[in-house]
């Protein structure tokens, strides 16, 4: 089977960009390797800042659920539960779906594959009861698993805060989060909402090790000098059965590489990338990138992308036109404002960065 363009991931970037290649009448496949469509959005439970076209006031899986309807109305082919392997010569993606190999061939391609998250060593880091915040997450909120009763939170990010507030809901909890740095790299207000509901947030400390035999019973943290070095005689040990990682993202690249883009390592990005301009095109003729494969954000930036990229993939399949340029043009405009802020300086740098690469 043919279709003209493939989307490798089916979250908000993959999800946004199989609803305007369909909009241009494109015949559009979207794979995804979990069960449903959706992917970080089904276990995000809050609400959404921004204006009412980035669907502020809606729970990032509200958002999930109304993407997932419309692309039932579209014409787009879903496959879910299928991993796409590889790309290989001629756009034919490789995918394992229902324990078979098969082949999909396409004449564009768009990976928003996501991101994975990023590790940490320290001693026992391999005993059960250390997750990631993104398995924390889909525990409690995609299957409704209690995943302890006394968390220690590891990074002060945002979805560090974000993710000990729901366990503080779920009711487990949570009396430290601790943070390398010297200050909290989140937004405030998650912060002030999880010091209110009383855990202690130690910035300039670190995790040394997880305690137990079989599984968590506790951990040693200690504060840090300016160098990130140890204080010896600052130890301190605490009774937890979970510790939960939220250490930053890196783009889930794979594919790009093996397809044979060129990559760039952009740590304001989150590392490795395909190197990209702003209209989401690679080095590979014919195959875009959006979302946080491209660099590290969030949803609603993610879906812009998922826009920007569908659209140079249609100006490809269909030929340009003021019209596709108009809307693209005004899509990339809304993300410059949207990175403007305070908050996204280290990603406009990390962009800033990989667009001045020839
Ligand atoms: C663990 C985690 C927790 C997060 N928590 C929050 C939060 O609380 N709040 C917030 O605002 N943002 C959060 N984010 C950020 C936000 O969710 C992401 O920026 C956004 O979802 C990125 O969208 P995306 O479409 O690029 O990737 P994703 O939403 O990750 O979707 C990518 C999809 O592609 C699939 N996929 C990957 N590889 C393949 C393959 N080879 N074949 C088929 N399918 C594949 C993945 O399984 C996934 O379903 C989180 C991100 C992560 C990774």
């Amino acid at each position: 089977m043919r279709y003209q363009l493939g989307i490798v991931g089916g979250g908000p970037a993959g999800m946004m960009a199989a609803l305007i290649g369909d909009r241009f009448g494109i015949k559009t496949i979207l794979i995804d390797d979990n069960p449903a469509l959706g992917g970080q959005l089904i276990k995000q439970t809050h609400k959404f800042f921004g204006s009412k076209d980035h669907y502020c006031g809606y729970r990032g899986f509200q958002i999930g659920s109304i993407l997932r309807e419309e692309i039932a109305k579209s014409k787009v082919e879903v496959i879910t539960s299928a991993t796409v392997t590889g790309i290989y010569p001629g756009f034919i993606l490789g995918l394992h779906h229902k324990e078979r190999y098969q082949e999909v061939g396409c004449d564009a391609v768009i990976v928003a594959t996501g991101a994975k998250e990023k590790f940490l060593i320290f001693e026992n880091n391999d005993l059960p009861g250390v997750y990631g915040a993104g398995a924390v997450q889909t525990l409690m909120n995609v299957y409704g698993v209690f995943p302890g009763r006394r968390a220690l939170m590891i990074g002060s990010g945002n979805i560090g805060l974000i993710v000990t507030y729901q366990l503080l809901q779920a009711g487990v909890e949570v009396p430290f989060l601790v943070e390398i740095l010297p200050e909290i790299g989140g937004w405030f207000v998650h912060a002030a909402k999880i010091a209110r509901a009383g855990t202690r947030i130690l910035t300039s400390h670190t995790i040394i090790s997880a305690l137990g035999e079989e599984e968590v019973e506790g951990a040693v943290i200690a504060k840090v000098d300016d160098q990130f070095h140890p204080v010896s005689g600052s130890e301190v040990t605490i009774d937890v059965d979970l510790i939960c990682l939220a250490v930053g993202l890196s783009p889930l690249s794979d594919l790009l590489w093996q397809v044979g883009c060129r990559m760039e390592f952009i740590p304001e990005l989150g590392g490795y990338l395909a190197w990209h301009n702003e209209r989401m095109e690679t080095t590979v003729p014919g195959l875009y990138v959006a979302g946080d494969v491209a660099g590290i954000e969030e949803a609603t930036t993610a879906m812009l992308e998922g826009k920007v990229a569908a659209i140079s993939a249609v100006s490809h399949l269909l030929g340009p036109s003021d019209e596709l340029s108009a809307m693209q043009r005004e899509i990339i405009r809304e993300l410059d404002d949207l990175r403007s802020g305070d908050f996204s300086q280290v990603v406009s740098r990390g962009l800033r960065r990989l667009y001045d690469r020839p």
